[in-house]
């Protein structure tokens, strides 16, 4: 046994898209895992117990997890957790994600995603487990006043969603709680666009429903399941006139999961620090579609539509810090990312439900 299968790490929204592929990265780098998750993005395998993605996050690794269905909401069965387990450090993934939704009930999002957290935070400060790292995403930036946007850009004020402003609420949640007492560690990792998936095609990202995001769609309408792509308007101050975004792969985003994790471990790491995850290169919708047709030799259809409201022109990364600071740099190019989407899709045509 090394040193890191002692190290019990606790994952909420672990059966998700990124949840799966960094408790992967966990597994592999020898740490033990509790994962928790309410099903509310994921379906459970055939025997109706563990979250068929991590099943197979399970075989990948070739090393079992523990899961427990618990909805942070239940504060009793959280604890109930924390009573059985030492955890060294908290990774907290469980959220609603859906923006357009977050518009339509907003107060659900409110209490599952802000009220959750308040609820494993105060078992945690009970149970005096004190390191958490945070799936925070780069919707805080809101408007970019500057690009790349680094870590010390402004945050909050022009978030355009209530998606956007739990993940901002969190934050300064977090920042607070780390100030009030003593032996606090808090990583917040912002996201750009998590795309792609594991390169063996067995796991990766199974949206609920029509997907709300490009790469998602993209595949979707590879594999036949979708008739055309909607780009969102073509008239922006981009390349192209489509959006510009940071595409990252989801198992780049995983090893930085990994790196923040050893970080938070270390005795030196103290308070609160927030690191952007991206590549700190900017591809546009239509550059996209172009990668994914020549990684993957399918036509993608598309019209021109409207624009999305809340979306902007352009968004990258400078990603300096986390590379000075957690030793991660993103390694995967946009034609790896367009690879792997497609060898999961075209393997899982109807993702985890195959
Ligand atoms: N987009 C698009 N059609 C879609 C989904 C997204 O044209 O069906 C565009 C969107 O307007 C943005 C980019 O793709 O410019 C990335 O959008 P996504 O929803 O994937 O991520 P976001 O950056 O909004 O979090």
């Amino acid at each position: 046994m090394n040193d890191n299968e002692k190290t019990e790490i606790f994952v909420t929204g672990g059966a998700g898209y990124v949840g799966s592929h960094s408790i992967l990265e966990l597994l592999k780098n020898g740490y033990s895992v509790v994962a928790v998750d309410n099903f509310s993005n994921s379906k459970p395998g055939k025997d109706q117990t563990m979250p068929e993605s991590l099943k197979r996050v399970q075989c990948l690794a070739g090393k079992e997890l523990t899961f427990y269905e618990v909805d942070l909401l239940n504060k009793d069965s959280l604890k109930q957790i924390f009573q059985k387990h030492t955890f060294s450090c908290v990774v907290h993934f469980a959220a609603l994600k859906a923006v357009g939704e977050s518009c339509r009930v907003p107060l659900d999002y409110y209490r599952n995603n802000v009220g959750g957290s308040v609820n494993l935070l105060e078992v945690m400060q009970e149970f005096n487990v004190k390191r958490i790292v945070f799936s925070s995403s780069a919707t805080v930036y809101g408007v970019p006043l500057y690009l790349p946007i680094d870590e010390t850009h402004p945050v909050g004020s022009t978030c355009t969603n209530p998606y956007g402003r739990t993940k901002y609420f969190i934050e300064e949640i977090l920042k607070d709680v780390s100030k009030s007492e003593k032996g606090w560690s808090v990583i917040l990792l912002r996201y750009f666009n998590p795309v792609g998936a594991h390169e063996s095609g067995i796991i990766g990202e199974d949206p609920h429903g029509v997907p709300n995001n490009l790469m998602p769609y993209i595949s979707q309408v590879a594999v036949g399941r979708l008739k055309e792509l909607m780009v969102f308007g073509n008239d922006y101050d981009t390349v192209d006139g489509t959006g510009v975004r940071d595409f990252i792969h989801v198992m780049d985003l995983a090893e930085g999961h990994v790196s923040a994790v050893k970080e938070i471990l270390t005795a030196e790491f103290k308070g609160c620090t927030a690191y952007n995850l991206g590549t700190g290169k900017g591809y546009s919708v239509l550059e996209v579609i172009k990668a994914f047709e020549d990684a993957c030799s399918v036509k993608i259809p598309y019209i021109i539509v409207d624009r999305r409201d809340g979306d902007v022109d352009s968004i990258y990364a400078d990603v300096s810090l986390a590379e000075k600071c957690l030793g991660w740099k993103s390694k995967r190019s946009l034609k790896q990312m367009c690879e792997d989407t497609w060898r999961w899709q075209s393997k899982n045509p109807i993702g985890f439900r195959t």
